[in-house]
């Protein structure tokens, strides 16, 4: 039986990057996204030219409904999930002192509750099965802290804790899952800073330059393979150095 991933946020950025990359791995690919876009039948197009099966699943991770119904639906097509990628996450950067109470909810309630929202579905089948790989994207600022993130940074630190939880709940049963922190990675999530910021930005990463979405996708290729089958409940980070 050929394998699974399933992954959040996937219609763009990161999350499409990982998809493609995993879908040259050979993994049957449920790719979640919220909003449609003209280039999501292209996506699906180009990863099933590496001989394998696209399922679009639209959904938004906060709604523990929507995660419901589209794992069932992963399910119904592929039988099993072998890889779940938590990816999907906004920002709302304010100062606390400025910020609203809806930003900050909104923030935890995408990043942090979606992340519950699709694990509770996805892991009654890993185990199962008797096996699985949770990847949780989190970032650099979900150990360092940010100003102007307060929101952003405690939903991702939030993230590591339920990443080191679980791992430790589930374990005994083959599956292994980890967290990413991403440092400054190039896509619609950065760009909408300016050049001085990203200037800034760059001059302290000890790698001088910005991360590429393949970056990170590569980490989430050598967590869902074999050779990392001896990690569990660990935050890697994919940032040039900056933070040590
Ligand atoms: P991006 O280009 O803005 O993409 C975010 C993706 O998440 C989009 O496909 C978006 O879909 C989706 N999404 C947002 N809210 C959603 C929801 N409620 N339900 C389902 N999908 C939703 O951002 P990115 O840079 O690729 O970020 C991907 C992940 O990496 C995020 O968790 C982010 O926090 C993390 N990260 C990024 C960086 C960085 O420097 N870029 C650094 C550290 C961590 P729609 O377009 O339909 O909203």
């Amino acid at each position: 039986m050929s394998k699974t991933a399933l992954i959040t946020g996937a219609s763009k950025g990161i999350g499409k990057e990982i998809a493609i990359t995993l879908s040259k791995e050979g993994y049957n690919i449920a790719l979640n996204y919220r909003k449609e876009n003209e280039e999501l039948l292209k996506l699906k197009e180009d990863i099933e030219k590496n001989n394998v099966k696209c399922l679009l699943i639209q959904g938004d991770v906060s709604n523990f409904e929507d995660c419901e119904r589209f794992v069932k639906e992963t399910i119904q097509e592929f039988e099993n999930i072998d890889v779940l990628v938590n990816n999907a996450g906004i920002t709302k950067d304010m100062l606390l002192m400025r910020m609203k109470k809806e930003d900050f909810e909104d923030v935890i309630d995408i990043n942090l509750v979606g992340t519950f929202n699709v694990t509770k579905n996805v892991i009654q089948y890993m185990l199962k099965a008797r096996a699985g790989r949770i990847i949780n994207i989190s970032s650099v600022v979900g150990i360092s802290g940010n100003a102007g993130q307060t929101n952003y940074s405690a939903s991702k630190a939030g993230i590591i804790g339920f990443t080191k939880s679980l791992a430790k709940e589930v374990a005994s049963r083959n599956i292994l899952v980890n967290a990413i922190a991403p440092g400054f990675i190039k896509t619609d999530m950065t760009e909408v800073l300016s050049e001085n910021v990203k200037e800034e930005i760059q001059k302290n990463i000890p790698l001088k330059r910005i991360g590429e979405a393949k970056d990170v996708a590569n980490l989430v290729k050598f967590l869902s393979s074999e050779e990392s089958s001896y990690i569990t409940g660990q935050v890697i980070n994919v940032d040039g150095g900056m933070l040590m």
